[in-house]
């Protein structure tokens, strides 16, 4: 039997004004899981909307037999915070997260647990001919284009939302208390076997993106101090550059001051110029080692799993207590 196998999914579904989507969302949603042998529950976190998006997701979850669960924040926390929430209360062996406004063609569920299937812990997804303007386009690449950098993990399309994760990895992620988060880069930080498959992306037809450009800002933090604290060092790095700079400069007026005769030196400017520089550069090299400093003492606040067992295996003879003997999963 493949222990890949999915015996239970949950969507995530994060929700914020999308009162227009939510009732195709909801249909189509369920009629993509029910294709699916397994059982399944749709998890729909509502961020604080002003619309009528809670009461629509009150009412989808309390029909009997409804497989929609309905979370209802008391305020906007953010896309990223809201499928945290979603995320504590699924049940499910692999959990799929997609965007409400249905950019995310819900159809793509079965694809994204078939391949799950294969034994992957993250399935990620690159949208084919994205539907959305150049300007919000624009900021995307510039957070695949540092992801890319500082996590080395080969994935193209971070900001897609519409991805798998295993339990094992919804559980190392739950771990993690940080208020602020990007999910997708947050997984692959736990995760071993990762893919990405393409999906097909549609314009948005209800309503306008929740991302002004401050929020999108605001997202591109999150992501930098979630990959890691290597800014803070580069702080160092250009002290340092400065600094070596200032000393050559002031080697460079020494050797044509005395080549040249003092008449050259325009009463030391140029010395003072160099002077600058190297103390200039000592100050950054000082803020970087505080940095680093700061660095450890924010990782160590973030308090991560150091490391999260997936199973212990003992033989059966030296197996004490019965339950130890079944596939154990831990997160230490
Ligand atoms: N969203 C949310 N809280 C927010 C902003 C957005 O829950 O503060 C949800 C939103 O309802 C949607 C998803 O996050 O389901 C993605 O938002 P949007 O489509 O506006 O982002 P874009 O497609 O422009 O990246
Ligand atoms: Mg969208």
């Amino acid at each position: 039997m493949n222990p890949y196998t999915v015996n239970r999914l949950s969507v995530v579904i994060p929700v914020y004004n999308e009162e227009d989507s939510l009732p195709e969302l909801l249909l189509r949603t369920r009629a993509a899981c029910e294709q699916l042998p397994c059982s399944f529950e749709i998890i729909l976190v509502d961020d604080g909307s002003r619309d009528r998006s809670p009461e629509l997701l009150r009412e989808a979850a309390a029909d009997p037999g409804s497989p929609v669960v309905a979370v209802i924040l008391n305020r906007n926390y953010g896309q990223h915070a809201a499928v945290m929430a979603g995320f504590e209360q699924c049940t499910g062996d692999l959990v799929i997260t997609l965007d409400a406004d249905l950019q995310n063609p819900p159809e793509e569920i079965p694809g994204l647990v078939n391949v799950a299937c294969e034994g992957y812990d993250v399935v990620g997804t690159v949208r084919q001919r994205r539907q959305d303007s150049a300007l919000r386009r624009l900021p995307s690449r510039l957070i695949n284009l540092a992801a890319l950098r500082s996590t080395g993990v080969a994935m193209t399309d971070y900001g897609c939302m519409l991805r798998a994760y295993r339990r094992v990895v919804v559980d190392a992620m739950l771990k993690c208390h940080e208020h602020s988060t990007f999910i997708p880069i947050l997984a692959n930080s736990f995760a071993r076997y990762t893919c990405e498959i393409p999906v097909s992306h549609a314009a948005r037809e209800h309503g306008e993106s929740k991302y002004g450009f401050m929020k999108l800002i605001n997202l591109m933090f999150d992501l930098i101090t979630t990959m890691s604290t290597a800014p803070l060092r580069l702080l160092s790095l250009f002290g340092a550059g400065m600094a070596l700079t200032g000393f050559a400069f002031g080697v460079l007026l020494l050797v044509l001051r005395l080549a040249n005769g003092p008449e050259w030196a325009a009463q030391g400017v140029f010395v003072l110029f160099a002077v600058l520089f190297i103390f200039t550069g000592a100050q950054f090299v000082g803020l970087g080692l505080l940095g680093e400093y700061l660095g450890r003492v924010y990782h160590d606040v973030r308090a991560h799993p150091r490391f999260f067992v997936e199973q212990i295996v003992r033989s059966p003879a030296a197996a004490m207590p019965s339950s130890v003997s079944s596939p154990d999963i831990r997160l230490q």
